[in-house]
């Protein structure tokens, strides 16, 4: 899938969960953590693909997040490609594929995801400020990548960059320390996550039980049957899950938001 359908796919599954664990477990947010959940969910969608690198010179190729902040996120994405493809090329058996390219391997993978959701976590429950500033910045300018794409396109990385750091000195500002900070791990994790299912939705698939190998291959990419494979960038995935997930975001949030309107609009009465 591409970089918008992901983060789309990212806070719809944000919202939806949240909206359960309201009804459900009676676990309420506020507006502010439920926005703030729904774009670090998006923009954690969107990291899995870090592992496509472009042409760092002439800024080109590389998938939409490797565009966030300009040459350095496509220099990063080079990086993080090779790294991937040493990791595939440490752990595949004989029957694995030789690959020239890292992508949807280790990124595309449980471990990493999970790892990366705990990490956070942990880093912004130890360093508090210092963790939660970078996570909020770099999350927020991924999500307006994904979100946004034709604005973000058009405005350039520097206006992203601009308008990220000023969403996180706002939500920074309101944050709850207690529980909002552990949170973003939390969101990170899970759109990470909701990425690999995104993929398997393509017939490419992606390694989603690395490292349990299966018929003596580490890496199997495990995806749907290719007759209900959707093409990625093809129309089934522009136009029928990107209005699923919108449709599901919307639902989700007047479940969420519509009760507080109508209970402040009754006390007003
Ligand atoms: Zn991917």
């Amino acid at each position: 899938m591409m970089g918008p359908s992901h983060a789309l796919s990212g806070a719809a599954v944000w919202l939806a969960g949240s909206y359960g664990l309201a009804q459900i477990a009676h676990y309420h947010q506020t507006p502010l953590e439920l926005a703030v959940g729904t774009a670090m969910c998006a923009g954690g969608a969107l990291l899995p693909d870090l592992d496509l690198s472009g042409r760092v010179v002439t800024d080109q190729g590389g998938a939409t997040v490797a565009h966030t902040f300009g040459v350095f996120s496509l220099f990063i994405a080079e990086v993080v490609e090779k790294a991937s493809l040493g990791i595939y090329d440490l752990t595949r058996t004989r029957r694995d594929p030789h690959l020239h390219n890292g992508h949807r391997t280790f990124t595309h993978t449980l471990p990493f995801n999970i790892g990366v959701g705990i990490g956070v976590f942990e880093l912004c429950l130890h360093f508090g400020k210092w963790a939660v500033l970078p996570v909020l910045f770099v999350t927020f300018a991924m999500a307006l990548r994904g979100l946004f794409e034709n604005w973000a396109k058009r405005a350039g990385w520097v206006i992203v960059t601009l308008t990220a750091l000023a969403a996180t000195a706002f939500a920074f500002a309101r944050l709850d320390g207690g529980r909002g900070y552990p949170m973003l791990g939390v969101a990170l994790g899970v759109g990470g996550i909701v990425h690999l299912f995104g993929d398997m939705l393509t017939s490419h698939g992606c390694p989603i039980l690395w490292p349990i190998p299966t018929g003596r291959r580490m890496w199997r990419c495990i995806g749907v049957p290719d007759a209900i494979a959707t093409k990625v960038g093809g129309r089934v995935e522009v136009f029928v899950w990107r209005t699923v997930f919108v449709l599901i975001a919307l639902v989700a949030a007047v479940g969420l938001f519509a009760p507080q309107l109508l209970h402040r609009y009754a006390l007003a009465w």
